[in-house]
């Protein structure tokens, strides 16, 4: 049956049975812990990061608790490459049900010296690359009559923070970008939202100063930094297909250090 023209029937056949779901940035941190959760939630996990050998220790890691999965080197900030390897999987499996766009970069630094080299990276790895993908992923999602696109914000990208105007407006454009998705896609069965994590203990915040670091934690509410397990529980929850009627929202997974 079509309702307002939406036909719900998938109009291809799938190649494998199980959802495939790409995260980006799935090498280390956060988007590593949340390549392991979709694993076992029995997705078909593909990692793609730069780093060839952790994405391999990855592949061993997921196989050996029984996941499926397989990993792709990629550099997001290329995006004529990013959208290559997106259509790759989707062709080869029939489908693309989960996209996550995890792979982020600071480049800190206060307004008055932050070169235009520095907006630019940030703004392509952040946020360009989260457009490419999800531009890529709309089509074969769009043909399956199913789709969970996750952007990862930023406490940062809600409230601003010095030092941080490259990683903040590309966290917030990442707001836009999601919301604006939510729109246009809703209707072919394709939900996007933005998870956007507080103070996470990774590669990214070990490299800031302790002093900084003992700042911050008398303002996060729940007394601690939050671990890749904390955001990776959100991811499982809003690309479940449970989470079906949840759609252009932002989650903060911050400890209530954004509240
Ligand atoms: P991380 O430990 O530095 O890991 C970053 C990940 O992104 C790595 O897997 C890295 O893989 C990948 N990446 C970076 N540049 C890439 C590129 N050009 N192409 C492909 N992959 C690339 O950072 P994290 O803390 O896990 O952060 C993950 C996400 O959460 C980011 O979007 C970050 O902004 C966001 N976030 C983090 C925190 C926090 O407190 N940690 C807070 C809010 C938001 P390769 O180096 O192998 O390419």
């Amino acid at each position: 049956m079509i309702w307002g023209g939406y036909d719900p029937t998938p109009k291809k056949e799938y190649v494998i049975e199980k959802r495939v779901a790409i995260v980006t940035g799935a090498s280390r941190g956060i988007g590593r812990a949340i390549a392991i959760r979709l694993a076992a939630d029995g997705r078909h996990l593909v990692g793609f990061a730069r780093n060839a050998e952790q994405l391999e220790d990855l592949r061993v890691e997921i196989t050996a608790a029984g996941g499926s999965c397989e990993m792709k080197s990629c550099d997001v900030g290329d995006g004529a490459a990013l959208a290559a390897a997106i259509e790759e999987i989707a062709e080869r499996h029939g489908r693309l049900d989960i996209m996550v766009n995890n792979a982020g970069i600071t480049r800190d630094g206060l307004i008055l010296r932050m070169s235009d080299e520095d907006f630019d990276d940030v703004l392509r790895i952040n946020l360009r690359s989260a457009f490419v993908a999800c531009r890529t992923a709309a089509r074969p999602m769009m043909r399956g009559r199913f789709g969970r696109i996750v952007n990862i914000g930023s406490v940062s990208g809600i409230m601003g923070n010095a030092g941080q105007a490259n990683y903040a407006a590309a966290k917030a454009g990442l707001i836009g970008l999601t919301k604006s998705i939510a729109k246009e896609l809703g209707g072919k069965g394709l939900t996007a939202n933005v998870i956007a994590p507080g103070f996470i203990e990774s590669d990214m915040t070990s490299a800031l100063p302790a002093a900084l670091r003992e700042a911050v934690l008398p303002a996060i509410p729940l007394k601690r930094f939050g671990t890749g397990n904390d955001i990776a529980a959100a991811v499982s929850y809003i690309t479940s297909d449970e989470a079906g009627y949840v759609t252009g929202q932002v989650l903060s997974v911050d400890g209530g250090l954004g509240m």
